[in-house]
């Protein structure tokens, strides 16, 4: 006999609230995670329908008062079944409760006051904005932030006050200014509506070329037949990709089906999102992580009801509930963000693949630097693959050299700059064209230690070091413990105590010692404190009001900058040296996304790596810009080591904020694998990466098999065992499927 946990409505804030019944064995084959059933409900017995989330072979109620399922409902559709079927899928394959898959995949609704939303247009004619707009260009040291709104009001009917603030960096006090002057209104709306793109202004027509056509083709002509695949589209930098997405949206959304598409929340910046308002205008939606839940659910609640067509969005978008979705979008499918680091620790790109099973729907990933997994893929005949060699305008790909950083000190420069990247930017700068110089944020920040012995400050309750701040303070950045800087060291007393500046200032520094008559900007953690600080950045260098852009990997996600023709990679191999197994991707996709930034207007572009190891084969096929090569050399050494995609990691943590419990849980889990799978490839139990956190310590084991299945059975087997165990409940245990990152 079976039992199920029903839950009948999903709406509910309390997605935990399920009621226990009997499946009778003449259903027992239909009845699934997802399903819906009829039941008897209440004292009258009231026939009402509900879900299945759970189904158990023991009962947890008193077997005597359980009634059965009267029936399952045939044919549902509904895309609560879908949703719910999800949630089993992440729940069974990357480890969680239900409750927690639930939650993952329905938001909850949160009743809250309706708000008010500010909206701007112009308050004058077309012609006296533009009269406006030109004298204020002739005024020297004009407010920029006027400038681009102005200029956004040309072509845009209505803009969203946070738009403007927010993703166009427009000051308030701008705004305010021009309204007070009459050019504007400021207008408060209940409900959101998109961008109006002006009637007047037609948008930028684009022509596919011949790649990107038959791409688009190719996809468009599958649906038609009712081939419902997944296709990898691998374009280098700049070959027009989201033109190609885009020509396919179009077809599915005129087949009256809708659309996902999933963009990394960094690369979501204002014309990322202008593109496909301008496009789509009232159809497309977007979501983004700041959302409260109340906007988020409000948004899920439009693509329900067919209010919208389109959804964009960072990796929870994913679970848009549209009721006949025909395609789902994953660009930049290499970026890491795409796993949750949260539990239930999915992948989006899987989940993704579920989905568009479920739902009928095709599945494109796209990328210039594919992940090893998607491409691996594709050589197995498992996903479509389609390449685009020519970036789209015809500019040719930045032309790359490779300076040896050992060279460079062996004739006595110690700079971070070397000799031919000077003279290249002293090029560009006579020039007038811009220049982006990248640096990995890794291992370079502004850690405290002692030059005398090598001791570094640690913060006393997290296995992290100090960083020291401007206002004289060492800070954790992990869990916010702060205390005075120390004069001399706690371990051997010598006063030369210091901090390592962050690499990304000390550049800063170096080039405008170099230049002093260059306008520099350098976007890091620490330039980027305010909610949209990027965006400013950002905006400002594409405004060209400023020469080098100085940044981490920050800067070399999808921006489109057509006057820079200069990026130097000051130091490859910081992340060649991470111990993680995906350091050679890392630093293949950071070094061609970087190069990838060079070139993209009408100016050729050079990129310039230094390096101390220009051996590597990282460094090698990203300055040939030739992904098969990196890809047969990184997938034969992730083959030889049994590193996914060859085989599959499930990581376990146990974390306690008692020592010694976290130490014997670990190694009562580690007996309990062992008797369970004696030939399983343990490694472990062992501190975690960082070992303690906010005085929390935590022990991780690792197992490794080809077959994922097998992994899953052994979670499945320690999850029954933590659900009967009394003993060290003051434990807590998660995994973690293909960790992203060391546990
Ligand atoms: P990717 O996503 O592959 O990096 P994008 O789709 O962002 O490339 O395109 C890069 C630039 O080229 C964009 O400015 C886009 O408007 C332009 N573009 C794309 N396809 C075409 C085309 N067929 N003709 C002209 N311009 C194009
Ligand atoms: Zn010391
Ligand atoms: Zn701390």
């Amino acid at each position: 006999m079976k039992y199920a946990d029903i839950i009948i409505d999903i709406s509910h804030e309390r997605l935990d609230k399920t009621f226990e019944y009997i499946v009778p064995d003449q259903l027992e084959g239909q009845v699934a995670e997802g399903v819906q059933v009829v039941i008897p409900f209440g004292q009258g017995n009231r026939a009402i329908t509900g879900y299945v989330v759970g189904l158990h072979d023991k009962p947890e109620f008193d077997v005597t008062k359980l009634k059965p399922i009267a029936r399952v409902v045939k044919d549902s559709i509904a895309i609560e079944s879908q949703l719910i079927s999800l949630a089993a899928f992440i729940k069974r394959n990357y480890g969680s409760t239900m409750n927690q898959a639930l939650k993952t995949v329905i938001p909850i609704k949160k009743r809250e006051k309706d708000k008010f939303k500010k909206e701007i247009s112009l308050n004058v004619s077309v012609d006296q904005a533009r009269i406006e707009l030109t004298e204020l260009l002739t005024k020297k040291n004009h407010a920029v932030g006027k400038e681009r709104l102005l200029k956004e009001l040309l072509e845009i009917d209505v803009l969203d006050w946070e738009l403007a603030t927010k993703k166009l960096n427009v000051p308030s006090t701008n705004i305010r200014d021009l309204e007070k002057r009459g050019i504007i209104k400021i207008e408060e709306v209940r409900t959101f509506r998109n961008p109006h793109i002006n009637k007047n202004v037609t948008p930028k027509h684009i022509i596919l070329n011949e790649e990107q056509e038959s791409a688009a083709e190719k996809i468009k002509a599958d649906i038609d037949t009712g081939r419902k695949k997944t296709y990898l589209i691998h374009g280098v930098t700049g070959s027009g990709k989201t033109e190609v997405y885009m020509d396919v949206m179009e077809h599915v959304i005129s087949m009256g089906q809708q659309v996902i598409v999933l963009i990394p929340e960094i690369a979501l910046t204002y014309q990322t999102v202008m593109r496909f308002y301008t496009r789509f205008g009232d159809k497309v939606s977007i979501l983004n992580s700041r959302m409260s839940p109340g906007e988020r659910f409000d948004q899920f609640e439009r693509a329900k009801s067919g209010d919208v067509s389109i959804m964009v969005g960072p990796r929870s978008a994913l679970f848009t509930p549209f009721t006949n979705l025909g395609l789902i979008i994953i660009d930049e499918e290499h970026e890491p963000s795409y796993k949750s680091e949260v539990v239930p620790r999915y992948h989006a790109r899987e989940t993704a693949v579920f989905r568009a099973h479920l739902a009928g729907a095709s599945v494109i990933l796209g990328s210039a630097t594919p992940s090893l997994e998607a491409y691996s893929r594709a050589m197995a005949g498992k996903y479509d693959l389609i390449t685009l060699n020519r970036r789209a305008k015809g500019q040719d790909m930045a032309s790359v050299e490779v300076v040896d950083l050992r060279e460079e000190l062996k004739s006595g420069n110690r700079s971070m700059l070397s000799r031919r990247l000077l003279e290249l930017m002293a090029d560009r700068l006579n020039k007038k064209q811009q220049i982006m110089l990248f640096l990995n944020r890794r291992g370079l920040m502004g850690f405290v230690s002692c030059r005398a012995c090598g001791h570094v400050l640690k913060c006393p309750h997290c296995d992290v070091a100090l960083h020291l701040h401007k206002d004289g303070t060492m800070k954790c950045h992990y869990c916010g413990f702060t205390s005075m800087a120390t004069k001399t060291c706690p371990s051997c007393g010598s006063k030369y105590i210091g901090s390592f500046k962050a690499g990304t200032q000390r550049l800063e520094e170096m080039v405008k010692q170099a230049f002093p008559q260059a306008r520099v900007l350098r976007m890091d953690a620490d330039t980027t404190k305010g909610k949209d600080g990027h965006e400013e950045i950002l905006s400002t260098f594409a405004a060209h009001e400023a020469d080098v852009l100085i940044g981490t990997q920050m800067i070399v996600k999808g921006h489109d900058f057509a006057n820079v023709t200069l990026v130097g990679i000051v130091a490859a191999d910081i992340s060649l040296n991470e111990s993680d197994y995906h350091s050679g991707e890392r630093t293949f996709q950071l070094l061609t996304q970087a190069v990838g930034r060079a070139g993209r207007g009408s100016e050729p572009g050079i990129a310039v790596i230094q390096t101390y190891q220009p051996d590597n084969y990282a460094v090698v096929t990203s300055a040939s810009q030739d992904y098969v090569s990196f890809y047969e050399q990184e997938i034969a050494y992730r083959r030889l080591l049994s590193y996914p995609p060859c085989s599959h990691i499930l990581g376990i943590q146990v974390s306690s904020a008692n020592q010694k419990d976290a130490i014997n849980q670990a190694d009562i889990l580690a007996d309990l694998i062992k008797r369970t799978d004696n030939e399983i490839n343990i490694l472990g139990p062992e501190d975690a990466y960082i070992g303690k956190l906010k005085d929390v310590y935590r022990r991780v084991i690792y197992l490794r098999d080809t077959d994922y299945r097998r992994l899953v059975y052994i979670k499945d087997v320690i999850d029954r065992f933590l659900l009967e165990q009394k003993q060290y409940r003051n434990t807590m245990t998660w995994f973690d499927f293909d960790p992203i990152n060391t546990l």
